[in-house]
């Protein structure tokens, strides 16, 4: 059984900070999900004896050796030559490998470069793993007792290869998980709510990060049988952390309002001001949202406040375009020039510059727009430019979305916050 595993990334590149290393972590979450633990993570240069020496050293603890990197047709790609190394084999031509590349090249009509027939190389003992995105294949050996696979760099050729290995040598070992995702609530005020559950003793410990703002509980099984418990867990965090929650998994903000929307068969229209247009990208991410999203408005200029959304444009004078009346008047013009059920709408101080003593950076506007009025709200967002406008953005989606819920709840980083 696999239960250990070293995962490799292979690339002068990723040691000389050109390339970001992410394979660690996209390997590491696919092995955790079906239970097996990565021992240690390692990057190595473009070194043939570097290599073959972390293949055997991998070897001694862990079942399963993932390399990624350094299967290209070129010399300084020497992924293949380490392997056979390590295995103290020679290479040979795999001639089901060798066809696939003449085919590759055949069939767009291109003459394959003489590098390239390296690619089709493995270790006597190996056996080639088919890419179906490019023309290195992967390769799948034994080394002492653990399995070694080597996996060509490209992101888009990796990844279905390394499912497809993992389907066939960790079926039937999933560990289930369930993932509940929070916006809205600070992560110590969250913690507190499931304490218990968070206990290290516990036999099933919820854990919680937070990332770009967003909130998580974890909540992981041990064996396919744990997924009553985890359900349970996962309720039960649910409950506590209601009504902030908006959904598990992989549901982003913006999918579950737009579910709401969907289901309430409502519309909305959005007014930016300093997140220019992030709302709107964020809700066009979703597949359908043209069912429930018709349009909005960048409107960072006040003239185009003023022209595009009808702002008065002594509102603006009076109390400037970060005020409860002006984003109010976004909101509604919104609402009303896109004929939709609800508007919503941000100004705010994004920063760096542009603050002031009553408003710093940081300061935003949010309201929601609907038949029944029209909620406003001032929140003071910490971090820098791209971080507010994030959280800004969020905010609003989540505004709206309890809107719809008929909830009022204070969100974090609320100003003058009713509770
Ligand atoms: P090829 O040379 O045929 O593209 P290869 O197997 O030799 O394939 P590399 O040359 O090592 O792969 O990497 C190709 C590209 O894949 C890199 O330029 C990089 O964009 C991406 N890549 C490789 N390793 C990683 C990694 N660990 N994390 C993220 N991206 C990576
Ligand atoms: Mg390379």
């Amino acid at each position: 059984m696999i239960r250990h595993a070293v995962t490799l990334s292979v690339g002068d590149e990723l040691l000389a900070g050109e390339t970001l290393d992410t394979h660690g972590r996209t390997i590491a979450a696919s092995l955790s999900a079906r239970g097996c633990r990565v021992l240690q993570h390692r990057v190595l240069g473009d070194d043939v004896s570097d290599i073959a020496a972390a293949i055997v050293a991998a070897t001694v603890g862990a079942d399963l050796v993932v390399i990624t990197g350094g299967l290209g047709p070129t010399l300084d790609d020497v992924s293949r030559e380490a392997l056979a190394e390590a295995m103290n084999e020679s290479l040979v031509e795999d001639p089901a490998s060798r066809m696939h590349l003449d085919q590759w090249y055949a069939g767009r009509g291109r003459v394959m470069p003489v590098g390239n027939v390296r690619q089709a190389l493995r270790p006597t003992s190996a056996t080639c793993i088919e890419n179906p995105n490019g023309t290195a294949p992967g390769l799948r050996a034994r080394v002492g007792a653990a399995l070694v696979v080597v996996l060509p760099g490209p992101p888009r050729e990796m990844r279905p290869m390394l499912e497809g290995v993992l389907n066939d040598e960790l079926s039937g070992e999933s560990r289930p998980t369930i993932v509940v995702r929070a916006f809205g609530i600070g992560e110590s005020d969250a913690a507190e709510r499931i304490e218990p559950l968070m206990r290290r003793d516990a036999r099933l410990p919820v854990a919680t990060t937070v990332s770009q703002s967003l909130l998580s509980a974890r909540i992981r099984g041990n064996v396919p049988d744990d997924r009553d418990s985890i359900e349970t867990l996962a309720v039960q965090v649910e409950t506590a952390w209601h009504p902030f929650v908006f959904g598990r998994d992989d549901v982003t903000l913006s999918m579950a309002l737009g579910a709401e929307l969907k289901k309430a068969g409502h519309t909305i229209a959005t007014a930016e001001s300093c997140t220019g247009g992030l709302v709107a990208a964020m809700l066009t991410e979703v597949p359908g949202s043209s069912g429930w999203y018709p349009g909005g408005w960048v409107t960072y200029e006040n003239t185009r406040k003023v022209e595009d959304l009808g702002v008065d444009a002594e509102l603006i004078e009076q109390d400037g375009a970060v005020s409860r009346s002006v984003v109010s008047a976004m909101a509604d013009g919104a609402r009303r020039r896109a004929g939709s059920d609800y508007g919503v709408s941000i100004s705010g101080v994004a920063g760096p510059d542009g603050g002031s003593a009553d408003k710093p950076v940081g300061t935003v506007w949010i309201a929601v727009a609907d038949e029944a009025g029209i909620d406003a709200r001032c929140f003071c967002f910490s971090g820098d430019r791209p971080v507010v406008r994030d959280r800004a953005a969020n905010t609003a989606l989540q505004l709206t979305r309890l809107r719809l819920r008929g909830d009022d709840s204070d969100l974090l980083w609320q100003r003058d916050a009713r509770s």
